[in-house]
């Protein structure tokens, strides 16, 4: 469908904000399932009604029909990250490789970036094989390198990637020109374009999900809030389970947990979407596929172009609330609103008059060590899995099937990953978490500014802001 854009002030607030995400918008929030209702018996129960919890308790019933498992779910399945997301089902792994390579060494790093490679494929594999339609279209990913400096950047930081895996088939360098055959980015230098990415539309592929594993003959409890964790029981308002594994699959969320305020800060991030846009845009802007579109800024955004032809533009916002606080319904600043439509029009300024018709934000999970991390403790039979910063719509796919053999007690490549079992330190208490995130962002935005002004290099606040925050 694509109607014209109607002519408005750009700086205009979203028609809509927060209501969970623009996601839900066309199909309505889901109607509630039940909630738990007194105490109940379970084989394994996962907390968080997310990717996370609900890929979990696909496999674990595809491998053993025979369990009882149960999703406890505060809200709705799809009410955190799963639903609100940009959309980019990718096998990138920003960062990660380095720290996993320097901890278990390089071939452990590789075969983490291969089973990534792979993850990409089985979500589309499985939402195929159950009638999952998630607006799905594997059209890969475009790097774009906006500018000299971000240019520099992309090529110097090839030798990593090509080290990681990521070989001439999976990672293509283009020049300008043949980026503009594909989209025309204002500043463009050049760009990477990798195949081992596809578009979804987030709501969709939790929502098919969460029907699918009902289904299977999950029990998906929702409006229940799990108040504490402890080895064999998930304690609610309304009952407790009891379980032999309990898995905390909250993500974002986890700090609102007794215990684990500084397991991992809830990031924040934000998006907007246009309206519909007309062919005449479309024409000027010149991208006919799916690609995911983002930039090597230090406060770097991502981008989709819908299935119902917007452009979808996310970033950081506000990217830290004192406290660890989480947000509820998705409501964003106007001034983050603002921030974004810029972006979008500096980008794409063909894009420039058409009206944002909905702006909303979520949180997600980062570690310390800004690397995500799988577990079971066999002892107490509590796992968890997250920690994706910002890349978890692939991921939750690979912890799902590495929490399935982990619970099975499977001997299998999954659990030999590097991520399995790695030790993290936590955050620092406040003001310190909030100053040092704070700051960060502060620092990476003012890098941002002073190259796009003409520094000429990468800005050392970016490099010193690396250092420091160890990402
Ligand atoms: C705006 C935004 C854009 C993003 N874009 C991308 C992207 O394009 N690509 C990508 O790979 N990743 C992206 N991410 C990250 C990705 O969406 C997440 O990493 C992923 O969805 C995490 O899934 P999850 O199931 O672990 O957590 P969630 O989806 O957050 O699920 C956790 C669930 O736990 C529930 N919960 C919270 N507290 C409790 C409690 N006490 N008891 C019971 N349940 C509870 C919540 O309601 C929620 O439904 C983005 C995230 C955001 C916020």
């Amino acid at each position: 469908m694509s109607t014209a854009p109607t002519t408005r002030p750009t700086s205009a607030p979203a028609r809509t904000n927060g209501d969970v995400s623009f996601w839900y918008a066309a199909d309505g929030l889901p109607a509630r399932r039940p909630a738990l209702d007194g105490d109940t018996d379970a084989d394994v129960v996962l907390v968080g009604g997310g990717y996370t919890g609900l890929w979990t308790a696909y496999y674990l019933k595809r491998a053993d029909p025979s369990l009882r498992i149960v999703v406890l779910e505060k809200e709705f399945a799809g009410f955190g990250a799963s639903g609100r997301n940009g959309g980019w089902l990718t096998a990138a792994l920003p960062g990660q490789f380095r720290r996993y390579a320097a901890a278990h060494g390089v071939q452990a790093a590789t075969a983490m970036q291969q089973a990534m490679f792979d993850t990409v494929d089985e979500v589309i594999a499985v939402a195929a094989a159950e009638g999952i339609d998630a607006d799905i279209r594997k059209d890969g990913e475009l790097t774009v390198a906006v500018g000299e400096v971000q240019h520099r950047r992309m090529l110097a930081h090839l030798p990593e990637q090509r080290a990681a895996g990521w070989g001439e088939d999976d990672l293509v360098t283009l020049g300008a020109a043949e980026l503009g055959d594909r989209v025309r980015v204002s500043g463009a230098r050049g760009a990477l374009w990798t195949p081992h990415c596809a578009r979804i539309q987030p709501a969709r592929l939790v929502r098919g999900l969460a029907e699918v594993v009902e289904r299977m003959g999950v029990r998906v409890l929702e409006g229940t809030e799990v108040t504490a964790i402890r080895p064999g029981a998930a304690v609610c308002r309304q009952g407790t389970v009891r379980a032999p594994y309990v898995i905390r699959a909250m993500e974002g969320f986890t700090a609102t947990l007794p215990g684990h305020r500084r397991t991992w800060v809830p990031m924040n991030s934000s998006m907007i979407v246009t309206e519909p846009l007309g062919p005449g845009v479309w024409d000027e802007i010149g991208w006919r596929g799916a690609e995911l579109i983002g930039d090597e800024a230090h406060a770097y955004c991502y981008i989709q172009r819908t299935a119902d032809d917007r452009i979808a533009i996310g970033g950081r916002g506000v990217p830290y609330r004192f406290g660890s606080r989480v947000d509820a319904h998705g409501e964003t600043a106007e001034a983050t609103q603002r921030q974004l439509a810029g972006l979008l029009h500096r980008l794409f300024p063909a894009a420039s008059s058409a009206g944002i018709d909905h702006a909303w934000s979520g949180v997600l999970g980062v570690p310390r060590d800004w690397c995500a991390t799988v577990e079971l403790d066999r002892s107490t039979g509590l796992g968890w899995a997250g920690g994706y910063v910002g890349h978890g719509v692939a991921t939750t796919n690979l912890a799902g099937r590495t929490l399935c053999d982990l619970v099975l007690g499977r001997d299998t490549d999954l659990v030999r990953l590097p991520w399995v079992g790695r030790k993290v330190r936590g955050w620092e208490p406040e003001p310190l978490r909030w100053l040092g995130i704070r700051g960060l962002y502060v620092a990476y935005r003012a890098a941002d500014r002073r190259e796009d002004a003409g520094l000429g290099r990468t800005s050392l606040i970016a490099r010193a802001a690396d250092l420091l925050s160890g990402r």
